[in-house]
C-alpha cells in the first residue's frame, strides 16, 4: 500500500473533501508499515474499502421559525464503517456542516471507537443548521424535522447517534422525543440523554474529563503532574467545560478560552464562580467570550486571535478541526509548551504535529484524547440495555480505566527507539488493526 496512490485515487473520485482526505491521509502514512507487513490485510481490500463509507443518507429539513418563515437546511448521516459494533458518533449543528466535515469525523470516529475496547462502529451527522440565536421553540422544530428523515436509518442495535457541537442535552432530548413519537418505544437509540429518561451520570463532562485523564498520563509518563501548570484552551463548549473543571480540580490553571471572534486571557484562571458564569451565558444562546471580559475586567479580550500565543506547559485545543496551525505550533513551542493535547476532532494541523514531533513535545491526537466522550456514550448504551443506573463514582472509575488502557495502546504502538512516543502512530496503529482484524473474520460484505 503505498498512501500517495490511494489518496489520489479518492481525490479523483471524490474532490474538494479536503478534510476528510486529510484524516485518511493521516492514518494510512500511520499504519502503512504495519499493513505492507501484513498481507492478509492487502489481499482483503482492507483499506480501499474502509475509506469508503458503508453509506450516506442526504436529506432535506425543512422548518417553520417563530415569525412563520420556511427554511431549508441538508440534514445528513454518514455511517462509515460498524465491523465492531453499532454505528456511534455524535451529530454536528453548524453552518459549516457539509460532506466532507462529516466523512472526515465519521472516519476518525471508527479508530476512537475501536480505542475505547467498547463495541461501537463509527458514523457521524448533523446539518447546516446554525443553533446560535435560535428560540428553544425553533430548536425543537429544527429537531423534530431532522428526526422525521433520521429515524428510518436508526436504532439500539444499528446506529446510536450523539451529540457534537451544537448538539447538547436540548436538541438531544428533542431529537429523542420524535423518536419516541414515531417508533412508540423507549430504547437507546441516542446517548446524551437527560438523566431521568435513559441519560448516564458524567456524559456532558465525559468528554472533557477524559481527555485531562489522558493528559495525566502523558505528563506521568514523563514522571510530571497538572499541580501548577498554566493551561490553555479554546472553545468554551461541552468539551472545554470539562477540560476546565477537571484540570482545575488536578492542580492546573486555565487560563484562556475562546470562540470566533477572538479569545480571553485570564492570567488569574478560571474558577468555579467563572465557569458558573459562562455556563449562564452558553445556556442562553448567546455569545459567551466578549461579555467575560466585561464581567471579570482583569480579563482580556484579544478580538480575532487565538490562544495559541500565550506562554503556557499544556495546550489542549477544544474548540473545531484544523483550529492550531503550524506557526500556531512554532509559537507555542517558542514559548516553552510541554505537552499538547487535541481535545477538539482534528483541532492540530499536518504541519502543526510535524512541527511537534520535530520537537520531541508530547502530543495526543483527538482520537484517542477526545474518546471519554463515546467512551461514556458507549457506557450509557450499556445501561440502557440492562436498563439500570450505575453512580456517578462507577461511570468515572470505568471512564478512568479506558483513558488509561488507550494511553497504554498508544505507547505499545507508538514508541519509538529513543523512547518518544508518537502518539498519533500509537492511536491510528491500535485502531487500525481491532476493525481490520474483526473486517477479515466477517468476510467482504
Ligand atoms: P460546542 O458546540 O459545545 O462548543 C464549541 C465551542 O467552540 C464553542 O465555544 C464555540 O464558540 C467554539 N468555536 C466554534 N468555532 C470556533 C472557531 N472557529 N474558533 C474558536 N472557537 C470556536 O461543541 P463541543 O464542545 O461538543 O465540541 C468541541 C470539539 O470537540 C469539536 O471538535 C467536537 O467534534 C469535539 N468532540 C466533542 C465531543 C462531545 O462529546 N461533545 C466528543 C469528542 C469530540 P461559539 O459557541 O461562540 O460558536
Amino acid at each position: 500500500m503505498n498512501p500517495n496512490d490511494i489518496i489520489n485515487n479518492l481525490e479523483s473520485k471524490h474532490p474538494g473533501e479536503k478534510e476528510y482526505l486529510q484524516a485518511v491521509h493521516e492514518v494510512l502514512e500511520s499504519i502503512e508499515t504495519i499493513y505492507n507487513e501484513n498481507p492478509m490485510y492487502k489481499a482483503a481490500q482492507i483499506i480501499e474499502r474502509l475509506v469508503e463509507p458503508d453509506r450516506i443518507l442526504t436529506f432535506r429539513v425543512s422548518w417553520v421559525d417563530d415569525l412563520g418563515k420556511v427554511h431549508v437546511n441538508l440534514g445528513y448521516r454518514v455511517q462509515f464503517n460498524n465491523a465492531i459494533g453499532p454505528y456511534k458518533g455524535g451529530l454536528r449543528l453548524h453552518p459549516s456542516v457539509n460532506l466532507s466535515i462529516l466523512k472526515f469525523l465519521g472516519f476518525e470516529q471508527i479508530f476512537k471507537n475501536a480505542l475505547t475496547t467498547l463495541p461501537m462502529g463509527g458514523a457521524k451527522g448533523g446539518s447546516d443548521f446554525n443553533p446560535k440565536g435560535k428560540s428553544d421553540n425553533e430548536i425543537m422544530r429544527f429537531c423534530q424535522a431532522f428526526m422525521l428523515e433520521l429515524w428510518r436509518i436508526i436504532g439500539p442495535n444499528t446506529d446510536v447517534p450523539a451529540g457534537d457541537i451544537g448538539t447538547g442535552g436540548r436538541e438531544i432530548g428533542y431529537l429523542y422525543g420524535m423518536y419516541k413519537k414515531l417508533k412508540m418505544e423507549n430504547t437507546g437509540i441516542l446517548t446524551g440523554k437527560g438523566l431521568n429518561w435513559g441519560g448516564s451520570l458524567i456524559r456532558p463532562e465525559a468528554t472533557g474529563f477524559g481527555a485531562t485523564y489522558f493528559m495525566n498520563e502523558m505528563l506521568k509518563k514523563n514522571n510530571d503532574t497538572f499541580k501548577g501548570k498554566t493551561v490553555t484552551v479554546s472553545g468554551f463548549g461541552n468539551v472545554a467545560w470539562g477540560v476546565a473543571l477537571k484540570v482545575i480540580e488536578m492542580g492546573g490553571k486555565i487560563v484562556t478560552i475562546s470562540g470566533p471572534d477572538g479569545y480571553i486571557y485570564d492570567e488569574a484562571g478560571l474558577d468555579e464562580d467563572k465557569i458558573e458564569y459562562l455556563l449562564e451565558l452558553r445556556a442562553s444562546n448567546n455569545d459567551i467570550v466578549s461579555p467575560y471580559a466585561e464581567e471579570f475586567p482583569e480579563a482580556k479580550f484579544i478580538p480575532n486571535k487565538k490562544p495559541w500565543e500565550i506562554p503556557c506547559d499544556i495546550a489542549m485545543p477544544s474548540a473545531i478541526q484544523n483550529e492550531l496551525n503550524g506557526d500556531d505550533a512554532k509559537l507555542l513551542i517558542a514559548n516553552g509548551v510541554k505537552y499538547v493535547a487535541e481535545v477538539s476532532n482534528m483541532g492540530c494541523t499536518p504541519e502543526a504535529i510535524a512541527e511537534f514531533h520535530k520537537n520531541k513535545i508530547p502530543f495526543g491526537p483527538g482520537k484517542a484524547a477526545n474518546a471519554g466522550g463515546v467512551a461514556v456514550s458507549g457506557l450509557e448504551m450499556s445501561q440502557n440495555a440492562m436498563k439500570l443506573n450505575w453512580s456517578n463514582e462507577e461511570v468515572d472509575e470505568k471512564l478512568h480505566v479506558i483513558m488509561k488502557s488507550i494511553h497504554e495502546a498508544c505507547i505499545k504502538y507508538g514508541t519509538e527507539d529513543d523512547g518518544f512516543v508518537d502518539y498519533v502512530k500509537g492511536a491510528n496503529i491500535a485502531g487500525f488493526i481491532k476493525v481490520a482484524d474483526a473486517m477479515l473474520d466477517q468476510g467482504v460484505v
